[in-house]
């Protein structure tokens, strides 16, 4: 039967080679029509026999070129043209909204066979690449994406890789940044007084070196890594002690999948994700076997691994002898991953022992994204690298709105037409490095989208740094949305779920409209508004920001206010040397001296793996709750502690009998396992209860309900709520595509902006 549609791509599929590949297979359906660009992606008229068209559909998907990222396809049936071939047609798309930014891309498997092949003019050579992989976003200076306009442009191409660039037909054909041993970048292998060791073969000597256990940092393709052998206890004792990072994992990078399995577990999915173009790295479980060095991952059931994804990555394993080493991201605490090379050798010295670095000049720095199949999906931790500046679509127009994200785990997301740009990971904006760091990659993806500045949105946190940056630009409104409802609108807007639905809101910390610290939030609503039907007790933070360094002190705290001088005794029994200090934090909350209140998951989490034993100062951000999560088996139920449901203006879940009986199982030695389950489920129970309690009154007609915020990659609870959710007859979303922390404040920013915007306009 004949039919004809239109079929709208959207997502990665501009610049990746995706009009010739619908070309091809328009062709081996014998379907006639026409592929263009347009604002959007890509825009396919179809006619010819119905079932080929069926054909054709499935194939877009599953054949489509390497680099691109499907996000969405939609067909509708359209009269039939009677086009006589199929053909490329003009862009749709104007000015400078024609170009495209593109991203980063692990070597792929043609440039690799070249590389190793001694016949190959490129044989070992750290820098091949094609059109279908290579560097991208980090070297380029302006747009469109063009050699002159990388920093490629100091290499002038020798004439063979000139006859590659010039030929249609090459893989190389306009592969911007071809190069070769003649014409190419190099590396070089450079002492800690930042001289050059002359070598026949820096690559060699590093593997030489790194057998020996020295510390090397390495020029990778958005920054520095710090690097050891992985098998290596003292190197890696001594990349921790240099380094001044006591417990926190170490991601690793492995030769192989097959090395890989030695000391981890591996899905297909898992499998999949390793072996992508983006190579982020995967948080898998540690293997039975495993045998890297303690000190990788102390405490951890799970390892960050990445594959190779540079050329220079996949030499370094070449000379048998290495196949695992650890690669952890070259930056002073708290500050941007080092990416210049005067700043590697200034903040790496006594740190690394060398360097390898090379002369192509990185301009935009990204860290490597980290991610983890949790509960059977995606959950981003950070997406960066191989992912930014992918487009994502929107429901509606968002042209002008610019969202700045949140003060931690920053990100910048930028609106254009219906599309969405979400910006690197920049870090906490909390050093001038970072915040000039901030604005330096908003400039210029603000440049290249080429977006008028209309609305920017912000956290509503009044000591945001945000509040301060925007007002460095020229807005027409400052739009200000609170933290957790931004969490909730970043999940329904990925769904595209536009009725009203329950949010369900586990977070570290954010500025909540009562002055408190919101994190432990039920909410009803949808992008425009929510409604705060339930949240956590509060319980004073003495002290405030030291209470979450030193989680004992929240733990000290929560028993003293929520059980008089039961809980000062308990937790004097608890910290037999905080005596002297618990005194001091009953005076601060009885006198409420520089005392906030909070409610949060994070917070609640902390004083739970400080009163188990498990941390009791954090090195790191998480360090607390990560670690106690630890100790939960997802694939276990574990027996709930007892809590409250309180009843006023708004439903309140207070943990207290909670915290008691941990305090007595403490003292009594029973398992940190076991402690850590049972909170987990008593947790999930409370929020359960809740949502019954909510149900009787006002939600019986609700039925979907999202799960956001950074506890949310905890295992145990993403998988059990979700379970005992749907039981319920609830329909269940977690973000999957953007992080549920605070990585992804600034896509819910936008979202609940242009909600706002949409409603002003009806008004
Ligand atoms: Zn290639
Ligand atoms: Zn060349
Ligand atoms: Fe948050």
């Amino acid at each position: 039967m004949p039919a004809a549609v239109n079929i709208a791509v959207r997502g990665r599929v501009q610049g990746v080679g995706f009009r010739p590949f619908v070309f091809q297979l328009a062709h081996s359906y014998q379907l006639c029509g026409t592929v263009q660009n347009n604002m959007d992606g890509v825009k396919i008229y179809l006619e010819g026999q119905l079932e080929m068209i069926q054909a054709f559909l499935e194939d877009l998907r599953k054949k489509a070129p390497r680099l691109s990222k499907i996000d969405e396809i939609m067909v509708e049936d359209s009269p039939i043209l009677h086009a006589v071939d199929f053909s490329i047609i003009e862009s749709e798309r104007s000015g400078t909204s024609k170009l495209v930014i593109p991203i980063d891309s692990a070597v792929c498997d043609d440039c690799l066979k070249e590389m190793n092949d001694p016949n190959d003019f490129r044989y070992q050579y750290p820098f091949i690449n094609c059109t279908q992989c290579g560097p991208r976003y980090t070297i380029i200076e302006e747009l469109p994406y063009d050699r002159p306009y990388t920093t490629m442009k100091s290499f002038p191409m020798c004439e063979d890789c000139r006859r590659e660039y010039e030929d249609p037909a090459n893989r190389r054909h306009h592969a911007q940044p071809i190069a070769c041993p003649k014409c190419g970048p190099k590396v070089r292998l450079v002492n800690q007084d930042a001289k050059e060791i002359i070598s026949e073969n820096p690559i060699k000597d590093t593997i030489a070196l790194l057998k020996e256990g020295k510390i090397i940092a390495i020029k990778g393709i958005g920054g520095y890594h710090l690097c050891c052998d992985a098998r290596n206890k003292q190197a890696v004792l001594l990349l921790r002690n240099r380094k001044n990072r006591p417990v926190r994992p170490l991601a690793v990078m492995a030769a192989s999948v097959s090395i890989a399995r030695e000391f981890a577990e591996i899905s297909d999915f898992e499998e999949e994700l390793l072996e992508s173009p983006e190579a982020p790295i995967v948080i898998l479980r540690k293997q039975k076997s495993y045998d890297l060095a303690d000190g990788v991952a102390p405490n951890m059931k799970t390892i960050g691994v990445m594959l190779p994804y540079s050329p220079l990555h996949h030499l370094l394993f070449s000379n048998a002898g290495l196949s695992c080493l650890v690669m952890t991201s070259a930056n002073p605490s708290g500050m941007p991953i080092l990416y210049k090379d005067e700043e590697a050798f200034q903040y790496l010295a006594g740190i690394s022992d060398y360097y390898l670095v090379h002369n192509r000049e990185i301009l935009h720095p990204v860290d490597d994204s980290v991610i983890q199949v949790n509960n059977g999906k995606l959950d981003f931790l950070r997406r960066s690298r191989g992912y930014v500046p992918d487009p994502f679509s929107a429901a509606e127009d968002v042209t002008g709105v610019i969202a700045f994200g949140s003060q931690q785990k920053n990100t910048f997301t930028i609106g254009r037409n219906q599309q969405i740009f979400i910006g690197p990971h920049i870090g906490d904006l909390e050093n001038m490095e970072t915040i000039a760091h901030f604005k330096q990659e908003l400039d210029h993806l603000l440049k290249w989208i080429d977006t008028p500045k209309m609305a920017a949105v912000i956290d509503a946190h009044p000591d945001y740094e945000n509040q301060k940056i925007v007002k460095e630009y020229d807005f027409d409104e400052v739009i200000e949305i609170q933290h957790h409802h931004a969490h909730m609108a970043a999940c329904m807007a990925e769904h595209r779920l536009s009725g009203k639905a329950l949010g369900i809101i586990l977070d570290g910390t954010g500025y909540g409209m009562d002055g408190n610290v919101w994190g432990f939030e039920i909410f009803y609503g949808d992008a425009l508004d929510f409604e705060r039907l339930a949240h956590l007790h509060y319980t004073p933070l003495p002290g405030g920001e030291k209470c979450i360094r030193e989680p004992w002190r929240n733990a000290a705290a929560m028993l003293i206010d929520l059980h008089g001088i039961e809980g000062l005794q308990l937790a004097k029994a608890i910290f037999p040397d905080k005596v002297k200090e618990i005194d001091i934090l009953k005076l601060m909350i009885d006198r409420g001296m520089n005392t906030v209140f909070a409610g949060t998951c994070g917070r609640l989490f902390d004083a739970v793996s400080a009163l188990s034993g498990v941390t009791t100062f954090s090195s790191y951000e998480g360090e607390a709750a990560i670690q106690l999560a630890e100790l939960a088996d997802e694939d276990f139920i574990y027996p709930a502690y007892s809590f409250h449901l309180l009843e006023s203006s708004i439903l309140t879940i207070d943990f207290s009998p909670m915290l008691k009986q941990i305090a007595l199982d403490v003292l009594a030695k029973k398992s940190k396992g076991q402690i850590s389950g049972s909170f987990h489920e008593t947790v999930v129970q409370a929020i359960m209860s809740a949502i019954e309690r909510l149900g009787e009154t006002k939600l019986d007609l609700v039925r979907t309900v999202v799960l956001s915020g950074g506890s949310f990659h905890n295992r145990y609870l993403r998988k059990r709520l979700s379970a005992l959710l749907q039981e319920s007859g609830f329909q269940v979303y977690v973000p999957e595509k953007v992080p549920c922390n605070d990585g992804g404040i600034s896509y819910g920013q936008l979202a609940a902006a242009a909600a706002k915007r949409r409603a002003s306009k009806c008004v």
